[in-house]
């Protein structure tokens, strides 16, 4: 897969990844084939051994993927990219590509829940220790957090749902001061609002479900990478792609794909060969149909949050809010520097009169729905201590930084005069 110049983001967003040839489908084929053909044995063995490039088998690549995984690449300025089933299974791929059993990963504790349960519970078992540290601490008790086994720093640009705004320059320099390379989660930014590489990150990945596809039709992932951190350099920490692999007759992926190519050859020869988490040729189409027009919607999206955001500030039984886009924001000045055109859809804020105000708050919006999704065409709401966080008390929510009255609302692309006037008039019955 290569980076090809399409102009700017938003012509790469409608014509990124691929450019037909005389005479071939305007729009991006569906190849709808688990396998391909081939001449001779010796010529299929070529490609196992990774010696020759082609498709043999949609487990590990398919055409239609490739395709939108190097539009996605383009957005974000890498070097390669690969699509994975989910969200979740990007970010399990982008970092189990660097830690295994006996390492050790630090993370900003200002993540998705999906990802902190991945992280914490579930990649523990496979003995990878981690680190979560608050985003917003010095720089010394950063650096304090480094061992001799670390093998990544990971953090989201805008976080799901605290909206917590990374220092990404600020982590990938303490990040690459001990060797290792920045992963950024960048979903609720996406590329046409944030593009870490700029600012030092080294791997990218993204939860697809939410702006990319952008209608609430697929989920998907995405894992990109800038091509630039210098594996070699710290070949004693990255044995993975320094040395001889034996699963792939010794090949070192470093020597054979450079530093561009060969940690996404890596996760898809050895990751997504062994675990499968792979995209379908028909979901990897619909995503493309959403990225056509994610420049579009992302700027509507920003439009209406502030727009939203703005108005709540000033309505007396909205208690707090918070979005990083508004003025007086403990994250404004560093969404002013990461995000400057816009940040997201998503607001969060708080109602007085508790767990009760909230819920009659949202069963009165008409255009607004109640949704676990978020980051969508349609506004969306979800109140965490009536929905996935219902088990823990009052008490545990506030450990966990989650009121009982926040209410995450996901400002979609309608008219925010409508999104107004359905919020005042669910706010009037409370
Ligand atoms: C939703 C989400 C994920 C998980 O993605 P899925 O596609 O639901 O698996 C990961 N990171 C962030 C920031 C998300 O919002």
């Amino acid at each position: 897969m290569t980076t090809q110049d399409f102009g700017s983001i938003d012509t790469r967003c409608v014509q990124g990844g691929y450019r037909p040839g005389n005479g071939e489908p305007r729009q991006i084929p569906i190849v709808q084939s688990t396998t391909f053909r081939y001449e001779s044995a010796d010529a299929m063995g070529k490609l196992f051994d990774l010696e020759a490039s082609g498709y043999f088998y949609s487990r590990l690549q398919n055409p239609t993927t490739d395709t939108v995984a190097a539009k996605i690449a383009q957005l974000e300025g890498g070097s390669a990219a690969m699509l994975t089933s989910s969200g979740q299974a990007a970010n399990f791929l982008a970092v189990f590509n660097l830690a295994t059993a006996g390492d050790h990963v630090i993370v900003s504790t200002s993540i998705y829940g999906g990802t902190f349960n991945l992280f914490n519970v579930t990649m523990r078992k496979m003995g990878i220790d981690f680190t979560f540290i608050d985003p917003d601490c010095t720089d010394d008790e950063f650096r304090a957090a480094f061992r001799p086994n670390t093998k990544c720093v990971f953090g989201e640009t805008i976080a799901n749902p605290s909206l917590v705004v990374l220092d990404i320059e600020r982590f990938a320099r303490i990040a690459h001061e001990n060797g290792v390379p920045l992963i950024v989660d960048n979903t609720f930014a996406t590329p046409v609002k944030c593009r870490p590489f700029e600012w030092g990150a080294d791997i990218v990945t993204h939860s697809t479900t939410k702006y990319i596809d952008g209608h609430g039709a697929t989920v998907g992932g995405c894992i990109v990478d800038a091509g630039r951190f210098d594996w070699s350099a710290h070949a004693d920490k990255f044995p993975g792609l320094c040395e001889p692999d034996p699963s792939y007759h010794g090949i070192t992926y470093v020597e054979r794909f450079g530093l561009g190519g060969a940690y996404i050859v890596k996760a898809t020869a050895q990751l997504m060969r062994d675990f499968g988490v792979t995209q379908s040729p028909q979901s990897a189409f619909v995503l493309n149909l959403g990225l056509e027009s994610l420049h579009l919607r992302m700027q509507r999206h920003c439009d209406n949050g502030l727009a939203v955001a703005r108005y709540l500030k000033n309505h007396p039984k909205i208690e707090w809010v918070r979005y990083p886009g508004l003025e007086g924001d403990p994250y404004y000045d560093l969404a002013c520097k990461y995000l400057p055109e816009g940040s997201c859809g998503v607001i969060s804020f708080g109602i007085a009169g508790g767990r009760e105000a909230a819920n009659t708050f949202m069963e009165g919006l008409k255009i607004a729905a109640i949704e676990t999704h978020v980051a969508d065409a349609r506004t969306c709401c979800l109140h965490p201590a009536s929905t996935t966080h219902r088990q823990l008390t009052d008490e545990q929510l506030k450990e966990c930084g989650i009121s009982p009255s926040l209410v995450r609302f996901s400002c979609g692309i309608e008219a925010s005069a409508d999104l107004i006037a359905d919020i005042e008039a669910a706010l009037a019955a409370v």
